[in-house]
């Protein structure tokens, strides 16, 4: 199909296949509940069930499934067929209202962080109509969510459902207290950029590390990387654009707004960007990008590697997260506006973040923590895990002025043109571009850049409507209980500014300066993922949560739980595959080319009494030195995750691996990349990140 405009969408149940098959009430009532999250009528799912059955059998499908995100970062899927048996011994295809609405999966195998201890192992998975359903190969995909018998969130669709109400709830509590009476939905949007590598897959299967780790646990920079800045936005290559092309060809027949691809920074590095949309479907294209990303790099003999740190010493991957919010009055509540500083809306919701940021810095930074991301996080590329906000100088100089009572000297509007008559003159942004800040304000939205490339991007967007929410609740109140004149406004908006500066930055993140200048604003620092999750159970965290039924207290607990459980369990993954293959593969090799160096220099000496051996025997005296601090370092290591299995509680056992056992990796990975220096290629076990990162050149 070469007409974009009739391939997108062709495989999803949207609205205009939804108004074409239902009866004109059943739409109505649907529409209703996808917009305003209302609970759906009884009677209408059997109607949506067999309209939605008899346009998926036309798009191919034998069979459908509810599909879900349980908390295993990535999505789970049973599939049934529509078959039903009749008299004659034949069948018919069927689908029922109810196998539609609720599904019964042994949830027994899926992460519950103690959940099933308490309670029964019955999970249920249940039709969520405001994501919309789509056909993919052969089968009706029917988005869910996934909960225990007791009603406890087993996934991430459910909190982020909640959360999206709750943010609904309280900007409309806030709106209709300033008079605003015609809005009656507010809604979160989000846009997300997504990062990724492409390699060779032929040389990805030749790489255990990768394989079972998803990134490189040994390996030299290449002698070139990416300090010539030729790659970052520079010509795709045809393999790679034939990705890309098959990619949004897939992405757009499920609906996706694929928009933007280009290279990024480093070598073999790329990145998606698609047209922003409502939360919860943004979050369900996320997850299908990422599994079709994977699906079409295999299509084309490539493998598609979404770790966030798959190379040392060249960027790693991110996933920026740009959220907003706007009502269905077709107010976006972030824009700021021609004048910045008269816009009291504006004000609030700014305020609202900036309060929500700095009181819950550390939420925002544990909804980003796993252990791939830990090898990102505050490296040279990314964020640093110090949260702040950018603002750009004419935004910070409104706040400046509000918290000083200065008189606000209206910005001057810039026209930019490069000095060149013919081109084309344009306004100036109003805020620069920040890369180096992890919560950027970018014109009417907030770039959250903290998220790694692997991640569920459900989990920062439940934590950010959740605390924009609570900011919100708290103006509510303060305007209820003060009134809700001008005065007062202003003065809630001047107080919430003053008492949250700190949490405002401009300048670069990525220096030595600003984590002490963050230490003197007392910010938070937390380093890795363990630091972080400690503190996720803190007294304010789980008031909050609780408040404001996002995740009650056995649910934040057994989240707790599962985001330890997987740190510990891919640690333990690293350090074994780093052990194999130093056993396995890198120790024979040294001994092969010593011995090959051995046997050389004696056959030289041999031959000759005067030959000259100082190569020869210098090498082998250097590669044996470090043949042994090889020998130590697997047993050190070793030593290390044995200590770390014998830790019985998960939090300790988090703290060992990220203080002790990944101290124990570097080493070893340092003394393996010093061999990789000494011994010669033909001897090497396994591709170098020169092939890697250029395979396909
Ligand atoms: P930038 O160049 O500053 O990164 P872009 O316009 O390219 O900005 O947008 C980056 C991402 O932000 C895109 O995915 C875009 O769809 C998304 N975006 C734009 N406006 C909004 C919005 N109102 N809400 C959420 N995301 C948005
Ligand atoms: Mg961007």
């Amino acid at each position: 199909m070469n007409d974009v405009t009739k391939l997108f969408g062709s495989n999803v149940f949207n609205e205009q296949a939804m108004k074409e098959r239902l009866p004109k009430d059943t739409y109505k009532g649907l529409k209703e509940t996808m917009e305003t999250g209302s609970a759906l009528e009884e009677g209408i799912a059997n109607i949506v069930a067999n309209a939605m059955k008899d346009w998926a059998i036309e798009k191919g499908a034998t069979h459908f499934t509810h599909w879900f995100s349980p908390l295993t970062g990535t999505t789970a899927e049973k599939h049934d067929s529509f078959i039903t048996p009749t008299d004659g011994g034949g069948v018919i295809m069927e689908f029922s209202g109810r196998e539609l609405v609720k599904g019964e999966p042994d949830a027994s195998s899926f992460p519950s962080g103690g959940l099933r201890s308490t309670f029964e192992a019955r999970g249920y998975t249940s039709w969520d109509p405001s994501s919309f359903a789509f056909v993919k190969d052969n089968t009706l995909y029917v988005p869910s969510a996934f909960y225990s018998y007791m009603g406890e969130a087993l996934d991430s669709k459910t909190p982020l459902l909640r959360s999206n109400q709750l943010v609904c709830k309280e900007s409309l509590r806030l709106l209709h207290l300033l008079g605003m009476h015609d809005v009656n939905n507010v809604t979160t949007t989000i846009g997300v950029e997504q990062e990724y590598f492409l390699i060779d897959r032929a040389l990805y299967e030749r790489r255990k590390d990768l394989q079972f780790c998803q990134r490189t646990l040994f390996g030299n920079r290449p002698p070139k990387g990416q300090e010539l800045d030729d790659h970052y936005f520079g010509i795709i290559k045809p393999k790679v654009k034939a990705f890309m092309q098959d990619l949004d060809r897939r992405l757009w027949a499920l609906g996706i707004y694929a928009k933007t691809e280009h290279n990024e920074v480093a070598p073999s590095q790329h990145e998606l960007a698609p047209i922003y949309t409502n939360t919860n479907l943004a979050v369900d294209h996320n997850q299908l990008t990422m599994e079709l990303m994977r699906r079409t790099a295999r299509d084309h003999d490539l493998v598609c590697i979404l770790h966030e740190k798959p190379f040392a010493g060249v960027n790693g991957s991110g996933k920026h997260n740009n959220w907003s919010i706007s009502t269905n009055t077709g107010i976006n509540l972030l824009e700021a506006g021609k004048r910045p500083s008269e816009n009291k809306l504006f004000l609030l919701f700014l305020a609202a973040i900036i309060r929500a940021v700095d009181d819950y810095q550390d939420l925002i930074r544990i909804s980003v923590s796993t252990a791939s991301n830990d090898e990102r996080l505050g490296g040279n590329e990314a964020p640093p895990s110090i949260v702040s906000v950018f603002l750009g100088s004419d935004l910070e100089a409104v706040i400046d002025s509000i918290i000083n009572d200065k008189d606000m000297i209206p910005p001057i509007t810039r026209t930019l043109q490069g000095g060149v008559n013919s081109l084309p003159h344009f306004l100036q942004d109003t805020t620069d571009r920040n890369r180096t800040s992890p919560f950027a304000y970018t014109g009417n939205k907030f770039e959250f850049r903290m998220p790694g490339s692997s991640l569920t991007i459900a989990e920062p967007n439940i934590i950010i409507n959740t605390i924009v929410a609570e900011s919100l609740s708290h103006f509510c109140t303060y305007l209820e209980q003060n009134g809700t004149d001008e005065a007062t406004v202003d003065k809630l908006i001047k107080e919430t500014f003053t008492k949250h500066q700190r949490i405002i930055f401009n300048g670069n993140n990525y220096s030595a300066e600003w984590v002490k200048e963050a230490e003197k604003r007392g910010l938070s620092f937390l380093k890795t993922t363990p630091e972080a999750l400690s503190h996720f159970l803190d007294d304010k965290n789980v008031q909050l949560f609780a408040k404001h039924r996002i995740y009650s207290a056995i649910e934040i607990n057994s989240r707790y739980n599962i985001l330890l459980e997987d740190y510990n369990k891919k640690r333990r993954i690293e350090a074994y595959t780093m052990l194999d293959i130093a056993r396995k593969d890198i120790m024979p090799a040294v001994v092969r080319y010593t011995t090959d160096l051995a046997t050389a220099i004696r056959s030289k000496k041999d031959l000759a009494l005067d030959v000259n051996t100082r190569l020869d025997e210098g090498l082998l005296a250097r590669i044996s030195e470090y043949g042994e601090y090889l020998y130590l370092g697997v047993d050190r290591l070793q030593e290390a995750v044995n200590d770390a299995e014998k830790i019985p509680d998960r939090q300790e056992q988090a703290n060992f691996y990220a203080e002790t056992v990944t101290v124990a990796m570097q080493l070893l990975r340092d003394t393996v990349d010093e061999l990789e220096l000494l011994i010669a290629s033909s001897y090497w076990p396994f591709p170098r990140y020169e092939k890697l990162l250029y395979s396909l050149d």
